[in-house]
């Protein structure tokens, strides 16, 4: 531990929110003991990648753990809990832990909507965890284009009917080279999500081969 780290642990003690030991966000066995070494799905039909109906072409979807007990209460302490620091440590177990089938260039978390009222984007707090371990580049680069109502709980977490063109590129990625993508968020339920975001990042250079989520739902 660094000596700032040092300091802050003695200043504002953390501990482990599922075993209560010291430690930094979360410790590096409870986390280790939630993920499992699931085999990337098909991100349309959720059957083992690639799957006969889609084939090689479509995005894959990799997740840490299913959407329940444990797992499922670290999104809520990340998310609704204010627990920013649990962010990191969930991405770089689940990148750690799986074998992407495909290369990827860049990674996109999907965006906080504006009416939300969260203080940041726990998705792109996960994106800079699995940065740190593929060694590729966060690009904040999608927004939702508004007349969506902030979505909350778990039936309208992903609407399936998720209007298409409701989330847009913001401008923020520039680069007119042609890159793989892997979108990250927090939890995956319908995909409807996911699937909206690839089709906002088709209109630019950027191309999403797959997507890597905390846990998958539903
Ligand atoms: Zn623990
Ligand atoms: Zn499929």
């Amino acid at each position: 531990m660094s000596f700032h780290g040092a300091l802050s642990h003695i200043l504002w003690p953390q501990s482990c929110p599922l075993c209560g030991r010291l430690s930094k966000a979360i410790c590096p066995d409870c986390l280790i003991f939630l993920v499992e070494k699931n085999n990337p799905v098909c991100l349309e039909c959720f059957r083992p990648f690639p799957c006969d109906s889609h084939g090689k072409n479509v995005p894959f979807l990799v997740f840490g753990a299913l959407h329940r007990k444990e797992a499922k209460q670290l999104v809520h302490m990340l998310k609704y809990g204010g627990n920013k620091a649990l962010g990191r440590p969930l991405g770089r177990v689940v990148a750690q832990t799986i074998n992407l089938p495909k290369e990827v260039d860049c990674i996109v978390p999907v965006p906080l909507h504006r009416k939300s009222g969260r203080p940041f984007n726990q998705a792109l707090e996960i994106a800079r965890g699995v940065s740190e371990i593929l060694k590729v580049p966060v690009k904040d680069g999608l927004e939702w284009t508004g007349g969506e109502k902030p979505q909350v709980g778990k039936a309208s977490l992903e609407r399936k009917q998720l209007s298409a063109g409701a989330l847009r590129l913001s401008g923020k990625i520039t680069d007119s080279t042609a890159m793989s993508v892997l979108l990250v968020d927090d939890v995956c339920t319908t995909g409807t999500t996911l699937r909206r975001c690839a089709e906002a990042l088709r209109s630019g250079t950027l191309h999403v081969t797959g997507a890597l989520v905390w846990t998958l739902s539903g």
